[in-house]
């Protein structure tokens, strides 16, 4: 009983602990927003997996903290999240994707950018608004940009995540379904939304071509983009093994370290200079 009194309370210092951290982490955020220089987006190169092509890239967000350093969005943006500050944080990421997207045009380059949206950003009302005006007011072309949303995004509210979805659509955007295969939904979702690509969760692709599961899986994946006659994206790709496998495998598109990090823009203009020497 003693031991288990005391378990208790390391779990209820732990809890308390983590509280203060999200605590902390929430008002060093609304700091961060105000500053204006402490949120940057890295990209990540997306490539054909039969030419090795970049056709585009992937935004992720990054945060230089100016005491703690480089904080992972795995940890920053849960928080922001629950706290609805991924709204204007979300607000930041779509308007800077964009001005980079128009520089890329300026530099002769027609990439995809895609963009990770959150359940809380599809869940506003007023989505489709907010980011027709960003793109409006930014001077891109919404064909230019891959909205990345979960499945777990999808799940609520459906008639009015489908009629989201159709007007984005409408208005040229293409939307990739994230971390296909990892949420707790059917995949009956599929029938009520047109989406655009798949893209393969690297928890299945991590361990390419040796599990028999994750084979099993990503062929089953691979075999429904065919059928629905949409595109997929396997992220996560670490190694040649796993990319020769994915690009004998059918899949359209490849991403991972095994190509490149997610890297800063003027890295990623460097990256797209070799590429077009070789
Ligand atoms: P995600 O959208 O699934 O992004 C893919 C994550 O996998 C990224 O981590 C990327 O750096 C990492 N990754 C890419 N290739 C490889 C690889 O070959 N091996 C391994 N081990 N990892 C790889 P990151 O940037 O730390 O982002 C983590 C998650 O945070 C993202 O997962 C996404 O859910 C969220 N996130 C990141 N940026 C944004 C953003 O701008 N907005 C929103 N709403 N969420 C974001
Ligand atoms: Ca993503
Ligand atoms: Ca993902
Ligand atoms: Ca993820």
């Amino acid at each position: 009983k003693h031991a288990g009194g005391q378990t208790y309370r390391f779990f209820e210092d732990r809890m308390r602990g983590e509280f203060l951290v999200s605590v902390q982490i929430e008002n060093d955020i609304r700091q961060a927003l105000k500053a204006g220089n402490q949120f940057a987006l890295h990209y990540q190169p997306v490539k054909r997996a039969d030419t090795k092509e970049t056709i585009g890239v992937e935004a992720l967000v990054r945060w230089f903290h100016p005491k703690k350093g480089l904080i992972s969005p795995a940890e920053f943006i849960p928080v922001a999240e629950r706290t609805g500050l991924i709204i204007p944080l979300g607000e930041w990421i779509v308007r800077k994707a964009c001005q980079d997207l128009y520089a890329m045009r300026l530099e002769g380059l027609t990439l995809t950018v895609a963009i990770n949206i959150s359940t809380e950003q599809m869940k506003q009302p007023d989505f489709v608004d907010i980011i027709r005006t960003i793109v409006r007011t930014e001077g891109v072309d919404p064909s230019n940009i891959q909205l990345e949303i979960t499945e777990n995004a999808l799940m609520e509210n459906t008639a009015e995540s489908v009629a989201k979805i159709d007007m984005l659509r409408a208005l040229g955007f293409t939307i990739a379904i994230d971390d296909f295969g990892t949420g707790y939904s059917s995949l009956s979702y599929l029938k009520h939304f047109k989406v655009d690509s798949l893209k393969i969760d690297q928890s299945f692709i991590r361990d390419l071509p040796r599990e028999n599961a994750d084979k099993a899986i990503v062929a089953a994946t691979l075999q429904l983009g065919e059928k629905l006659g949409i595109t997929t994206v396997a992220e996560g790709v670490e190694t040649e093994a796993s990319s020769q496998y994915l690009k004998e495998s059918g899949c359209s598109y490849l991403q991972g370290y095994h190509f490149s990090k997610p890297i800063p823009y003027q890295e990623l203009m460097m990256y797209l200079d070799r590429e077009k020497v070789k």
